[in-house]
């Protein structure tokens, strides 16, 4: 396995509390991404296979890629990686990677076929919050979590990481969803806030559905129990976290909505049009493949919506800095800001005086919610919002009906149809 050039910018507290604008680069560009892709790539076979689930933990961690701050901002995409991934690698031998490139997927075209999951998700997280208002067992409780203070050694260091780097490794992840829901006791909805508010890869789907699966929610009757024995091993000693539950039946719920329709995707008119790039999509399609004369492009920054609460600087600054390099790459000397508010990108808009604006589909969540407001304002002054569905998706999202096996079995049929695409 390669050891990365670059590793994880661990703030010290002091240095959390400030201000991100002065914080150093972190490194959200696009060539960073590719740096990142390459140097893994040759470790996406098999030790991949072998290693991914041990975390040796910051900075010594090499086992997995840690490209998801890149994925999931699409300064890098799904088909980039696969076809690094199978430049070097068989596809059996790199059958593990590629298959959790398709978890997140999967879980993208899950949850864009039930909206309703993502609403309740927030409407449950927002009375969570209201409930840790009057009851003073929970607040301390969560107070602890939040702040790396339970006595559990592998929570606590695991809290501590996630907000002073904004990355956890994906087995972490999963023990720390465990503990929470478990142990603690604690409404699964605030520590998937927690996640959304630090995670640079935060994701409304692939949090969300995890924090469901680990629950027993999304694969309804099987919880994920962390035990004391399974952290001692994956985490190479480091760890030996005392009374856990590893008993707990898992959470009860409704069962998920059945799929809805998936988009379809327009495409743009011939027409002058502006640009309009989101943080879930920074690889806007390069403006000379598009048919339309492109006169201006905007980069809308949607993160607020992920959670009501503070966001970790690292989450914060790197989808700030990815829209930024977005910008730089697509508008070719452009220098325009990133917005975060509606209003001057129509005043934006307006100016430019188009009767057309092309953006790619934002999937549910915050940019959706920001793009379906924006598509409204436009309907009145008599601009139509255009929305492009990548192919990858539009190939992928139909398989991702009920489980990941339907997805998983599809696989090889989509790698094909991909190498098709690239003839
Ligand atoms: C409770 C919980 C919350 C999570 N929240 C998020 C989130 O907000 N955003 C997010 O991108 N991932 C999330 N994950 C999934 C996974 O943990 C991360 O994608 C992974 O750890 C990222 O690290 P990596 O890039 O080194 O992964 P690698 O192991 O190198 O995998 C390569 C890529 O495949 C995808 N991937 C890998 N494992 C998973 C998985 N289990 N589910 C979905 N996609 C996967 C990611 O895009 C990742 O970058 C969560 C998992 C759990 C258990």
């Amino acid at each position: 396995m390669p050891t990365f050039p670059f590793h994880l910018r661990r703030l010290s507290p002091d240095r959390l509390n400030k201000e991100y604008d002065d914080l150093p680069e972190l490194v959200a560009t696009r060539e960073t991404g590719l740096k990142r892709l390459a140097e893994f790539v040759d470790g996406a076979g098999e030790p991949y296979a072998r290693d991914r689930n041990t975390d040796f933990g910051d900075p010594a961690r090499n086992t997995v890629s840690m490209l998801s701050p890149y994925i999931r901002h699409r300064l890098v995409s799904e088909e980039e990686i696969i076809a690094a991934v199978l430049e070097r690698h068989s596809p059996h031998a790199a059958e593990k990677f590629i298959q959790e490139v398709y978890w997140r997927t999967y879980f993208k075209g899950w949850l864009e076929q039930r909206p309703q999951v993502w609403r309740d998700y927030e409407k449950s997280r927002d009375q969570a919050f209201a409930a840790l208002e009057t009851n003073r067992g929970l607040t301390k409780a969560y107070g602890e979590a939040v702040a790396g203070s339970t006595g559990i050694d592998a929570f606590d260091a695991f809290a501590r990481e996630l907000v002073e780097t904004g990355y956890l490794h994906n087995h972490a992840r999963m023990w720390f969803a465990s503990i929470w829901i478990f142990t603690l006791r604690l409404p699964w909805e605030l520590g998937a806030d927690f996640f959304m508010r630090h995670l640079m890869d935060g994701d409304p789907a692939s949090n969300t559905l995890s924090w469901r699966w680990v629950a027993g929610l999304h694969t309804r009757g099987k919880n994920y129990l962390a035990t004391r024995e399974n952290i001692r091993r994956y985490t190479d000693g480091r760890f030996d976290p005392k009374g856990l539950n590893e008993q707990a039946p898992p959470l009860d719920g409704p069962e998920p909505p059945k799929p809805s329709k998936l988009p379809e995707g327009e495409r743009p008119a011939a027409i002058p049009s502006v640009l309009v790039i989101h943080d879930d999509d920074c690889l806007a399609p390069p403006v000379g493949d598009l048919p339309s004369k492109i006169v201006e492009i905007i980069a809308i920054d949607a993160s607020a919506g992920r959670s009501r609460g503070e966001k970790g600087v690292h989450a914060a600054a790197f989808t700030r800095n990815a829209l930024a390099d977005a910008v730089a790459l697509h508008g070719a000397g452009n220098t325009a800001a990133v917005e975060n508010e509606i209003d001057p990108v129509l005043a934006r808009i307006e100016r430019a005086g188009v009767k057309q604006v092309i953006a790619l589909h934002a999937p549910v969540g915050p940019a959706n919610d920001v793009l379906n407001r924006l598509e409204s304002e436009l309907r009145r002054l008599e601009i139509s919002l255009v929305r492009a569905i990548r192919t990858y998706d539009r190939d992928a999202w139909p398989h991702a009906t009920k489980g990941f096996f339907a997805m998983k079995k599809a696989i090889p049929d989509l790698l094909a149809l991909m190498v098709e695409r690239s003839a």
